[in-house]
């Protein structure tokens, strides 16, 4: 079948419209028989299948190809593969796909290396932060989260060992999608070898086409510029296979409670109609596992047939795959997932979705400077993409737990850019870092808030990335942009090497970087906090998961003793695994790592040297653990999951705050407030303390 492909010089092939239905033979496939089919089958099978011979020829020909497609038509783990097969990673070149999310980078790196008979990390390979699992000389297809790939244009700004890179779901606009689209589009005019592909789930991306289109630029350089090699127009390809009508439902009233109607709506299904999988969108992983457990609950007490499975980012590895996996004969498997499976991840099998309407939202404040997950409606783009889930094998019914008045009333149509909802410090620092001087001007694909860039420019002046003429500043700027971490924990890192406590910070910031050191604990909060008790530093949080980490090491890693003591097992090894990255990392920047021997002292005034400007006074006031932010006099709370929330010490700084019914700051550190004027003199100078 490889001789099929369209060869350089060789006439145009047809592109195949969307009635041009030959080779589509979806329909005629029973929904459970992926099993039964040869890998090699499945992929002739999919929709992208037969758009192969066009799409190479278009990315030949084309600077910029924008593929547009359903969810599961093929695009993230078949065009990667097409490409190698075209002959674009000859040469020892890569092909790159770029992922929102980590999860994804990593399921679909996997399936691709079974799809072509060869170990992960090989041919095939993914990267995501702090963990590369490429062969360089071998590797030919590498996953990686769009992060990742802004990371590596840091030491190589123009990609140069890359032939391809596609940029996927595009759609979902994250931040670092955005900044990475304005950049290709500046590589591109240096390397105009270099091929895009850009693909998203929905049409949207006739923007991103016009955001691409600079065929018309410099025309007057020279006549010859219409022979220009490829074409600097876009082209754009649909690869829309066809899917099977799905049937809305909506509720008559508003719902109160969507993960009891969740429930009982599953329940419906089951008892009503036929077999065929049920995939339930929820916001967040609290509400995913409460879901699962009143499933699981109700199966137990019905005898009937269900299996419940959750699904999101934080889940182990192991548990992912279940989803994934067939589950026994007879039964009926109900998927419980986040965001997560409205387009980065295909299940095979949905027939039935229920959709509460809601996921999770970032929404900064630049006023406050806090960024705040936010329970709130989806967009109505969103709604058709969940709902579509349920008709990639067959007509399929999607149950949303929402008024059709609020479908059409309440949703916005469309998903706000991340970029022009959250914290930029990190993106405007790098973006310095990859030479962009005038942020200003920076040919973004959507503008984020003035306000935000402010308080983002603001930042990284104080502590000391960039100078007054806001240029990164040598070493500081470049080190802590080197870090990735947030660049007031990459400054506390920098702060640590010169204060001598670098080797205990790195343990520190590692452990920050984690989802939770312990285990979930739905039911059992009182274990767990006497759990933390026994290894509670009064110095706070920060100490606390020095203590916990040491404990680990003298517990010789035992998984037995993590057990015991209510901590995540995984991740302490991924701690341990990141804190010897970052290590490495500083050694590289010429750093010296060394330990201080237990002299906390000097950790804490490392933890004030980057996050000074989170510094708070304890307000003498009615209530428990309040305190006033140094910086602006903003009312914030200690949040019980700290083990300084009772203690209420006079000075704290803290390394993260939410808002939810009220502005609470975790991740706590006692300090001694001459600290702050020693180590942040230029920030104080001006404000008022009282001692
Ligand atoms: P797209 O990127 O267009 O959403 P994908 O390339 O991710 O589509 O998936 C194409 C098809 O590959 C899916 O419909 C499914 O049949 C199969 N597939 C993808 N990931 C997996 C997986 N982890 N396990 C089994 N099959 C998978
Ligand atoms: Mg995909």
């Amino acid at each position: 079948m490889a001789s099929q492909f369209w060869k350089p010089g060789a006439e145009r092939p047809p592109l195949l419209t969307d009635e041009d239905d030959g080779l589509f033979v979806m329909a005629a496939q029973p929904y459970y028989s992926s099993g039964y089919m040869t890998i090699e089958r499945q992929r002739q099978t999919l929709p992208a299948f037969k758009h192969r011979t066009p799409l190479l020829y278009l990315i030949e020909n084309h600077a910029t190809t924008i593929v547009i497609g359903e969810t599961g038509s093929g695009k993230t783990t078949q065009i990667p593969q097409y490409l190698v097969e075209g002959g674009w990673s000859e040469g020892g070149r890569l092909i790159a796909c770029t992922q929102p999310r980590r999860i994804a980078v990593q399921t679909v790196a996997a399936r691709v290396a079974e799809e072509m008979h060869v170990t992960l990390g090989q041919e095939v390979g993914y990267s995501i932060r702090f963990e590369d699992m490429t062969t360089p000389g071998v590797t030919k297809i590498k996953y990686l989260t769009d992060g990742v790939l802004l990371r590596e244009m840091m030491e190589d700004p123009l990609l140069v060992r890359y032939s391809v890179i596609m940029v996927d779901e595009a759609h979902e606009r994250s931040i670092s999608t955005d900044i990475l689209l304005g950049l290709l589009k500046k590589v591109q005019r240096r390397r105009p070898e270099l091929r895009l592909i850009i693909a998203s789930a929905t049409l949207e991306a006739r923007s991103i086409a016009a955001f691409f289109d600079t065929s018309a630029e410099r025309r007057s350089q020279s006549q010859a510029m219409d022979l220009v090699f490829p074409s600097r127009k876009p082209a754009i390809l649909s690869i829309e296979g066809k899917t099977f009508t799905v049937q809305i439902f909506y509720t008559e009233e508003p719902v109160s409670d969507y993960v009891r109607d969740a429930v009982s709506t599953v329940n419906s299904i089951h008892k009503l109609e036929p077999p065929g999988d049920i995939l339930v969108f929820m916001t967040g992983q609290d509400e995913v596992d409460e879901t699962v457990q009143l499933i699981q609950h109700e199966t137990e007490n019905r005898h009937s047939d269900l299996v419940a499975l959750p699904l999101y980012a934080g889940l182990a590895r192991v548990d992912q795959e279940h989803a994934f996996g067939p589950i026994p004969r007879g039964k009926r498997k109900v998927i419980v997932a986040t965001n997560i499976a409205e387009t980065s991840l295909t299940l095979e099998g949905i027939v039935y979705v229920v959709d509460s309407g809601f996921s999770k939202q970032r929404f900064y404040n630049p006023i406050k400077d806090v960024e705040a997950l936010i329970t709130a409606p989806i967009s109505r783009a969103s709604a058709q993409q969940r709902a579509g889930r349920a008709g990639r094998v067959r007509p399929g019914k999607c149950y949303r737990l929402y008024t059709e008045d609020d479908y059409t009333n309440l949703m916005s149509a469309e998903t706000v850019p991340e970029i022009q909802r959250s914290n930029l410090t990190s993106t405007i620092l790098q973006l310095k870092a990859l030479g962009i001087d005038s942020i200003m001007r920076f040919d973004w694909l959507a503008s984020p808030a003035p306000e935000a860039m402010v308080r983002a420019l603001e930042t990284i002046f104080a502590i000391g990335a960039i100078d007054s003429d806001a240029k990164l500043t040598s070493p500081t700027g470049f080190q802590i942009a080197e870090i990735p971490l947030h660049p007031m924990l990459g400054k506390t890192l920098i702060a640590s090497c010169a204060l001598g406590c670098a080797l205990e910070m790195v343990t520190i910031a590692a452990a920050l970087s984690v989802q939770s050191i312990w285990v979930p604990s739905r039911g059992r909060q009182k274990e767990l906090d006497e759990a933390k008790l026994r290894f509670a530093a009064s110095e706070g949080d920060h100490i606390t998961y020095l203590n916990v980490f040491e404990g680990f090491l003298q517990s010789q890693r035992s998984a037995q003793w993590c057990h015991r003591n209510l901590i995540n097992y995984q991740a302490l090894k991924k701690v341990e695994d990141i804190r010897s990255h970052l290590s490495k990392l500083l050694q590289r920047l010429g750093l010296a790592v060394k330990s201080c021997e237990r002299d906390i002292k000097v950790i804490q005034k490392a933890i004030v040297a980057g996050f000074f400007a989170n510094a708070c006074q304890l307000k003498i006031s009615v209530e428990q653990g309040c305190y006033k932010r140094i910086r602006d006099g903003e009312e914030v709370f200690i949040h019980p999951s700290s083990v300084l929330f009772r203690v209420s010490p006079k000075w704290i700084i803290y390394h993260a705050n939410t808002v939810t019914e009220r502005h609470y700051v975790r991740e706590i550190t006692v300090i001694e407030s001459p600290w702050l004027m020693e180590l942040a003199p230029h920030f104080f100078h001006h404000k008022s303390m009282e001692y």
